[in-house]
Formats: structure tokens, sequence, C-alpha cells
């Protein structure tokens, strides 16, 4: 039997069904695995999402054609049974189920297999051929439990707030930032939101994940809050006037590529949290396992290193070179400023992204 998905040059396309998994170039039929956006992008005619996924993809993708159907759920296109399963990466991540004529492939998207308690927990789902992402693909990549690193970031955060100084947190809006407010100790002091978080926050807590209070920075009338503050900001707000504001302030970077030596410096923070929405090495060696896939295809990440692993393992393994980024390339820009259709725009914004973050991470590592 020819094969289900293929690469083509606007993206991942499933042949019989006549649609795109996340492509990179403007389609006819989108379906979405999660609004990170890398995966979901302006310009297309039609797209399907998982529901709860639905706030986020208008919010940032402004007024789309865009059908939605809750986990589990099956919808049948050009013959192919489509259905989404959680990936448990962000709020409406999704892995991607296709049926055809008894053959089941799956597209992952970006996963992550530990519950963080803001969206719904990764499924694994049986299939013939896996297609997965692979950001985190090398044995060297293991995550701390979050409850450790929780733990951390709230002992950084409670010392700063003794000593009077504002502790500035960077992390991307969509998604960790959401995961910090939910983690930490919310009682050791305000919680001040950059602009570019803020409308996210509102979209999670719409969909019913508990979030502690924030407050925008124009909120503050008693500047005497900024020395006991957390200050959750993205990359891009490093160095404006801004973060100035806090004066004498600790930062710190949450990122899964802080695992990596020399990540901290090149960021130029204090401190280093190893913090990422997508598997480790062993949490996609358990999700592989689990999925049953006899085929398993590598996308975005550690390709060799992965099917190199996986052949040795008795496993049909290959690759897509698709266009999505890695845990670093995910945009931070608020909803508003998100170009509209503007397809060159986005690859070069990704090729410079991909330039400065992975083969940095990749070399030293
Ligand atoms: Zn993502
Ligand atoms: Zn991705």
């Amino acid at each position: 039997m020819s094969d289900l998905v293929v690469v083509r040059k606007e993206g991942l396309y499933c042949v019989p069904g006549q649609f795109y998994i996340d492509p990179w170039r403007p389609v006819a039929h989108a379906v979405i695995t999660h609004a990170h956006a890398d995966h979901a992008r302006t310009g297309h005619g039609h797209y399907l999402a998982a529901a709860p996924g639905e706030g986020i993809l208008r919010a940032r993708l402004g007024p789309i054609m865009l059908d939605a159907l809750d986990y589990g759920q099956e919808v049948t296109h050009n013959g192919v049974t489509i259905s989404f399963h959680p990936a448990g990466h962000v709020l409406g991540s999704a892995q991607v189920r296709m049926a055809y004529r008894g053959e089941v492939w799956v597209a992952s998207g970006d996963y992550k297999v530990e519950a963080d308690g803001t969206c719904a927990p990764f499924e694994p789902v049986r299939c013939d051929t896996f297609i997965t992402e692979s950001t985190f693909g090398m044995p060297i990549y293991r995550w701390q439990a979050q409850a450790e690193i929780f733990a951390d970031i709230d002992a950084w955060w409670r010392a700063n707030a003794e000593q009077g100084r504002a502790s500035v947190l960077f992390c991307y809006s969509f998604g960790k930032a959401q995961r910090i407010l939910h983690g930490i100790d919310a009682s050791i002091g305000p919680i001040i939101c950059h602009g570019a978080a803020e409308p996210l926050n509102t979209v999670y807590r719409d969909a019913g994940v508990r979030l502690p209070p924030t407050l925008k920075v124009s909120e503050v009338t008693d500047k005497s809050l900024f020395h006991r503050a957390l200050v959750i900001a993205p990359p891009s707000a490093a160095g404006t006037p801004w973060i100035k504001r806090f004066g004498d302030y600790s930062d710190a970077f949450a990122s899964g590529w802080m695992q990596v030596r020399g990540a901290r410096r090149r960021r130029s923070v204090d401190r280093g949290f190893v913090l990422s929405d997508h598997a480790d090495w062993p949490g996609l060696m358990q999700a592989i396992k689990a999925s049953e896939a006899q085929r398993v295809i590598v996308t975005h990440g550690q390709i060799p290193t992965m099917v190199r692993w996986l052949q040795q393992n008795g496993l049909d393994a290959g690759a897509f070179e698709t266009e999505y980024g890695g845990d670093d390339q995910h945009e931070d820009v608020p909803a508003a400023t998100v170009p509209l259709a503007a397809p060159s725009t986005e690859s070069s914004t990704e090729s410079s992204t991909t330039a400065s973050a992975t083969p940095a991470a990749t070399t030293d590592a």
C-alpha cells in the first residue's frame, strides 16, 4: 500500500484525504495540531483542529474558517477518518489520527508525556505508522520532575523577594508562561505579566485552567510591589525599557535548551530553568513504544540520532523534512502583531531563528 502521508512543498500531505497537516504554505484544507506559530499559519482556506485549541487559534490567526472536533470525535474527509488525541504540549494540542482502509497513521505534532495541569495529558494512540517530532531527541535530554523545577523557581523568586529584588523570568508566551503560572507558589508575591502573555492567560482561564491572579504593569500603582514581584516576559522583552523599569532585578530563562551547556550564558541571564513543553528522550521513546507502530517517521529536531537509534532497535524508521521549528523557535509575539497571510515573512523569520537557536544547541550538546 502506498504511503498515507507524504511531504510536499506545502507541508505534510494526506494523499487520499487531500488535506495537509500543519502546512507551512497556504493550502485549501489544513489540519492543525496546535497553535504555535510554526504549526498554525495564516492563509489556509479551511482549518480543522481540536476544540480546546479553538480560542487560541482564533486569537492568533484572526478570522479563519475553522471546524473544531472534541478529542476522540471522528470526521471522514475523502474516505480518511480523522480524529484528534491529546498531545500534552499546550492547550488544545493534538496528535492527528488518520485511518484509511484499515491502515492507521498518527502525526504527533509537538508532544510531552508528563501531564502538567494546563492541557489534556498526552494519550498514546495505537497506529501502524507514527510521525514523531524529535526536538529533544538525544539521550542527553532528560528532564527533572516538574515539581522539582517549580520548587527551584519558587526558591529563586523567594530569595530575590527577601532581598527586595524583582524576579524576571523569560519564557515563551504561549504554553510555557501559563505552565509556569500554574506551577509556581503564587503566595510569594505579586505576579506581573508582559502584554504578550496576558491575552493567552485569558484564553487559558476561559478554558477552565487555574492560573493565579496576574497584573499588567500599567495596573501597578504602588511601585514598591516590584521588589517582590515575579515578572513573566517573552525573550524579546530583554533589554527593553519595559524590563528596565524593574530596576535591580534578577533574571532567568525557562526552556528545555537550558540543559545545554552555554545556553544560559548566551542568554546572559542569572539563572536557567530546564523546563520544556516537549518530551525528553525517555518521553519520546515511551510514546513511540506505546504507539506500537512498526514504522516511525521522524520530523523536526534531532532527526539522524533518532532515526539511527530506532533502526538499531528493529523499527522501520525514516524522516520527513519539515519547516517546523523547535522549542526555541515558537513565536512569542502578541496576537495583535501576528502578520496576516505573509508566508514569505514567516519563512524568513523561521530561518533566522533556526540559525540562532538549534545549531548552537546541537553543537554545544
Ligand atoms: Zn509547539
Ligand atoms: Zn514543533
